[in-house]
């Protein structure tokens, strides 16, 4: 059996009710494979014997030693007894708080396995937390001489708990676990059998031991990425009969009728897409650009060779705001060069969008933008010819295959501005070809940004009465929609309220995503036309919402939102000619971590650095656009610290998918079942592909 397989319930665990089956679930932790899978965070060292001098500096000790005396700290009721040990490099103390119990136990001259946290305090080495057993000859202790793992824990669980029914599962199921990589890999790099991995990686003898069997899983793990993430890109990688022949007289007519120039990067990328579209093999690009960076005008200019090419574009966006924005700047550019536009959503009403759909067959809609209600299963096209995808770390891998299914065998650009690293892109992408937009457009001026704590919000609006007299325009972001029992923090409506009275002499609006769509849309179109000043938010306005006029953003309780939200937040403001700001209000509640990010967001306003520093305040189990977009689970391997696996591991599972696609060798057999059967990144973890 495959470890997936042990789909059991752990009900068949001896040791597990149903109030640690509750607990274990909240780890994710709901069968026997899962719980297999819950590898330990850490292992202590109970097997090798250090000196106990050392653990001046470690602070951890695994030593043998012998009782030497008893102390006592305090008088009458209140003393506390100290026994004191040594071995042959140091005396400690072990401060036996609400234990002088064991006064009978330790007994000077008793000797003793002990281990714990150590400090040196009060001139002599001490502990008050520690375990030990006493020692016999010729006995094997119970409690030491081994690695013992330490497991995340939840709710009521015990380190015990999770220890013991981690052996039992293993005692009961773990001689069935079959392996998952091809033996003479597995020769390759003299890894373990799957089942001698898990049971090693729990409860490893040693440090040799443990080392080779998280190296195994560590491989195994990142081989199944590569290899179903490049059997995906094989796929989508087709060629197409010919080279394209591309046209450039609408580009060339677009370029001039804008009122600026492109930026020197907007021409590289442009640039870079044309030579894909007229090259025979279909464009996988993805367009890395900070926010602000201009890469919808990028998107539209490179649709216009392939319609001026008689062939249809598709370009999808993750909310409908964003959506219908990218549909009135596609008009207004395109609709002077005869290119018929459209937009699409799911909201269209029948006869309307029955209209729409025939038009789109009929081939005589140029580029179709909507949301995922582009792919709905009645959207029929004459010829698509690109893809489009906007913000595209939103979307899953699914929806974006339903699209490219769509057409013939579209080329794809992909747009996104949250930083991935490079690894990222040769795994989760397979073969994507990267471009990167990092000039800012002219005379862009960088956003000021500002901390105020709660309370002091009066400054903050003195300071906007400034900036809206002067005709500029407002966000303000908040982490709620509406006033919630349970947790205490702003909500929009509330304080779309109260900032009417704060602000009597402008005109506010009020949006969040329970709105309705035709309200949302009113009050959008207002605020882009200049007739609403002050627009009060939740993060709906997180991605893409483009108003040059807005010069200021506040955002309350910023220390409620990720770094990267807080980035694309202040995105929004920017993007035109004026000086802009950025408010980060926070209250009373900040953590260490949290200041961390607000610094940070004020020191910083470029979005790989951003990226970065997030990588670094979240460490390095939690990668940047993984767990943050929630797009990628991996249990045991890390791609920024198993570099060097995750590209040996490419390295085989490419060469593999060349020699044997379909998994048909004898060596293979074991894979095509797996992949078929149990496959191991399911597509709901991976929103990039
Ligand atoms: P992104 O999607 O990368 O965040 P947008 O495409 O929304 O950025 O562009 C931001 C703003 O900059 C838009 O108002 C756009 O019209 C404008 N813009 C784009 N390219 C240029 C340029 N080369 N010069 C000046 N402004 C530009
Ligand atoms: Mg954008």
């Amino acid at each position: 059996m495959f470890l997936s397989e042990l789909v059991y319930s752990l009900d068949r665990i001896k040791g597990i009710g149903p109030a640690a089956m509750k607990d274990l679930s909240n780890l994710g932790v709901t069968t026997i494979a899962s719980l297999l899978k819950h590898y330990p965070l850490r292992w202590e060292d109970r097997l090798n014997i250090h000196p106990l001098a050392q653990g001046v500096q470690s602070g951890f000790v695994n030593s043998h030693c012998e009782v030497v005396a008893h102390e006592y700290i305090g008088h009458g009721s209140k003393k506390t007894l100290k026994v004191i040990v040594r071995d042959h490099t140091a005396f400690a103390a072990l401060v036996c708080f609400g234990r002088n119990f064991l006064e009978t136990k330790l007994q000077p001259g008793t000797k003793i396995y002990l281990t714990g946290q150590f400090s040196y305090k009060y001139n002599e080495l001490q502990s008050s937390s520690f375990e030990f057993e006493l020692y016999e000859e010729n006995t094997k202790p119970l409690h030491f001489g081994f690695f013992l793992p330490v497991y995340s824990l939840s709710g009521n669980l015990s380190q015990k708990l999770l220890n013991k029914s981690i052996q039992q599962a293993l005692k009961d199921y773990g001689f069935s676990i079959e392996d998952e990589l091809p033996l003479y890999l597995k020769k390759k790099y003299g890894l373990m059998d799957k089942k001698e991995a898990i049971k090693n990686i729990h409860f490893p003898r040693d440090n040799h031991t443990l080392q080779l069997a998280r190296k195994t899983l560590i491989y195994e793990e990142l081989f199944h990425l590569q290899t179903v993430t490049g059997r995906k890109a094989l796929k989508s990688h087709k060629s197409r009969k010919k080279p394209r022949e591309l046209s450039h007289s609408l580009f060339i007519k677009a370029k001039e009728s804008l009122p600026f120039e492109l930026t020197r990067d907007q021409v590289k990328v442009i640039d870079e897409v044309f030579q894909d579209l007229s090259s025979d093999k279909r464009m996988s690009r993805l367009i890395q650009g900070d926010v602000g960076s201009g890469k919808t005008l990028v998107a539209f200019l490179s649709a216009l060779p392939i319609i001026e090419g008689g062939q249809q574009c598709a370009m999808m966006a993750p909310t409908e705001l964003l959506a219908r924005q990218h549909a009135d700047k596609a008009f207004e550019l395109l609709n002077p060069l005869g290119v018929t536009t459209a937009f699409i959503t799911g909201n269209l009403k029948s006869e309307k969008r029955k209209n729409l759909l025939e038009q789109l067959k009929k081939g005589h809609i140029d580029l179709i933008i909507g949301t995922h209600a582009l792919f709905t299963q009645d959207v029929e096209y004459k010829d698509l010819g690109l893809v489009i995808v906007d913000e595209q770390h939103r979307f899953g891998v699914n929806q974006r295959l339903s699209l490219i299914e769509k057409g013939k065998n579209p080329d794809l650009l992909l747009m996104t501005a949250t930083p991935i690293p490079r690894t990222l892109c040769l795994t989760a992408f397979g073969d994507l070809d990267v471009s990167m937009i990092k000039t800012m457009p002219l005379g862009r001026k960088p956003i000021e940004t500002h901390l105020a704590r709660i309370g002091n919000e009066e400054k903050v609006y003195d300071f906007l009465k400034g900036e809206l007299s002067s005709g500029r325009q407002v966000y303000f972001v908040y982490p709620l929609i509406e006033q919630s029992d349970k947790i205490n923090l702003k909500d929009a409506e509330s304080m779309f309220a109260h900032l009417k009275e704060v602000f009597p002499d402008y005109r506010l609006g009020l949006i969040h995503s329970r709105l309705d769509d035709g309200i949302k849309k009113e009050t959008m179109d207002q605020f882009s036309l200049g007739e609403v000043d002050i627009l009060v938010a939740t993060s709906v306005v997180e991605v893409g919402v483009d108003v040059p006029n807005a010069t200021v953003i506040v955002i309350e309780q910023a220390e409620r939102f990720g770094l990267s939200a807080l980035h694309q937040l202040r995105g929004r403001v920017g993007r035109g000619e004026h000086q802009s700001y950025c408010f980060l209000v926070y209250s009373n509640l900040l953590t260490e971590e949290g200041k961390q990010r607000l610094m940070t967001m004020k020191e910083n306003t470029d979005g790989f650095i951003i990226a970065e520093e997030d990588l670094k305040l979240r460490g390095p189990g939690d990668i940047v656009g993984v767990k943050q977009s929630g797009f990628l689970k991996l249990s045991i391997a890390d791609l920024t610290r198993d570099l060097k696996v995750l590209m040996m591991a490419r390295e085989d599972a490419f060469e593999l998918l060349k020699k044997d696609p379909g998994f048909l060798e004898p060596d293979h057999e074991m894979l095509r079942e797996l992949y078929s059967e149990h496959p191991p990144f399911n597509d709901a973890l991976m929103s990039f592909g």
